[in-house]
């Protein structure tokens, strides 16, 4: 299966964060593409510092979300995240965005990730991907381009 990854943060040494969120998911799932790291104003919850971002695409055996998630939240635990403020800041998040083409929805997850046509700093860096125009045509995906979200390099 194709999975589909976002790694964010904005607490602390932002950019160390994603890249131990990439060694503990690449210790579970094979990784055959990735983004560029991007920069973002928070969204939601305004009143906090910018965002690192990250896509990563994986290949996985045949497994179900919720088992993806639980692996997700317990890296997200290893690296000390801490729920406070909802949509707060944090030292990392680790969402899904895709499992293959599948649409799935359970009280815990929803698949393709809810957000994804909303947020510049998800559709940047997916645009990158080598399987992003078929997802865009079957998701009816547009990136935006409201100067929300920049890669870290520029
Ligand atoms: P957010 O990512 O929206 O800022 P959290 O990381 O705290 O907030 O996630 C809140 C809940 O979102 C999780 O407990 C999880 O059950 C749920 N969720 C629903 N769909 C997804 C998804 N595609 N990927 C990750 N979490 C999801
Ligand atoms: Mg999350």
């Amino acid at each position: 299966m194709s999975l589909i990854i976002s790694i964010g943060s904005n607490q602390g040494h932002r950019l160390k964060f994603l890249g131990q969120a990439k060694v503990l998911l690449n210790e579970k799932f094979q990784l055959i593409a990735e983004s560029q790291v991007y920069e973002s104003f928070a969204v939601d919850y305004t009143n906090q510092p910018h965002f690192l971002n990250q896509i990563l695409e994986y290949q996985t055996p045949k497994m179900d979300g919720e088992s993806i998630l639980r692996i997700c939240q317990e890296i997200e635990i290893v690296l000390g995240r801490i729920r406070t403020i909802a949509k707060g800041p944090r030292t990392i998040d680790i969402d899904i965005l895709f499992i293959d083409d599948l649409s799935q929805q359970s009280a815990a997850l929803t698949i393709p990730h809810s957000e994804i046509q909303n947020r510049e700093f998800i559709l940047k860096p997916l645009a990158e991907l080598p399987s992003f125009p078929y997802l865009a045509k079957k998701f009816n995906l547009i990136v935006l381009d409201n100067k929300q979200a920049w890669p870290l390099s520029s």
